[in-house]
């Protein structure tokens, strides 16, 4: 399923305080399948965009569509996770897997089928009795992605997941949330403060500006291995990426 914006505006507040606006004009296209990633500075409106696609906000114009029909309200195919994993802390973690299910009016049985495959495709076999606070950060992580996976969304919107992890960790987990997502095809729009996390795992940047933000550069990430982002780490061509990438951000002018 694609997921598109077309000239989406969204301003918050009005009147005396005058109205912010978070993002102006922002048009991008996630096709099917693909892993997009949007990074630029704090504050110009990367979650905005994630949290109009979840249909949390109403853009103030243009519009924000998901195989394309406008996003309305929450949406069955979109499937959010952010970097705090709010992971319930009196559920066991199959329980947690499962949250999303129960409102959904899956059955028992079923729900603790799905939970289970989920469980297992993120590596946690063994935990599912396990209670949050037993597990470290990545484990914690990766039992989020579950939960967003066992809903089964055709879209995965996430919010800066590894930001607060451990350089080790993170490259860890980097590499089996790239390739529990390569293995289930969908479609992936990450955020992240990450240079170098962006160019290793994606298919696609879009660069935005300072507040509020626009696009100003969207590059293509031309190397194999999208499903293993260790494997891209030892390339010389990702410097290069890295490189475009700061220069589209002013990263020079701005220390200098
Ligand atoms: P980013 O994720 O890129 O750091 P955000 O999307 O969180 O940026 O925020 C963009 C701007 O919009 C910020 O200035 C923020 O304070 C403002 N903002 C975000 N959400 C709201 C809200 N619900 N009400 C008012 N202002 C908001
Ligand atoms: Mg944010």
């Amino acid at each position: 399923m694609a997921l598109e914006f077309r000239s989406v505006t969204k301003q918050f507040g009005t009147g005396d305080g005058g109205a912010l606006t978070a993002v102006s004009d922002i048009s991008f296209r996630v096709d099917e399948g693909e892993f997009v990633s949007v990074v630029g500075p704090s504050g110009c409106g990367k979650s905005t965009l994630l949290s109009m696609t979840a249909g949390l906000y109403q853009p103030t114009s243009g519009e924000v569509l998901v195989s394309n029909e406008p996003v309305t309200g929450s949406n069955a195919h979109v499937g959010f996770m952010l970097q705090k994993d709010l992971l319930l802390p009196w559920r066991s973690i199959l329980q947690n897997i499962e949250f999303g299910l129960e409102s959904r009016g899956v059955s028992k049985a079923d729900r603790r089928d799905r939970a289970l495959k989920e469980l297992a495709h993120c590596h946690l076999e063994g935990f599912e009795n396990h209670y949050p606070y037993q597990l470290s950060g990545g484990m914690r992580q990766r039992a989020a992605l579950a939960r967003t996976l066992a809903i089964d969304p055709q879209i995965i919107l996430l919010d800066e997941p590894f930001s607060a992890l451990d350089a080790q960790t993170k490259l860890l987990l980097q590499n089996s949330f790239a390739r529990t997502i390569a293995e289930s095809g969908k479609t992936t729009l990450l955020i992240t403060h990450d240079l170098a996390e962006a160019v290793l795992m994606s298919d696609r940047i879009i660069v935005l500006s300072e507040r509020p933000g626009s696009v100003v550069a969207e590059i293509r990430v031309d190397l194999p291995h999208r499903e293993e982002p260790l494997k891209r780490r030892i390339m010389p061509e990702v410097g290069d990426y890295a490189a475009q990438l700061f220069k589209h951000l002013k990263l020079e002018e701005k220390a200098a």
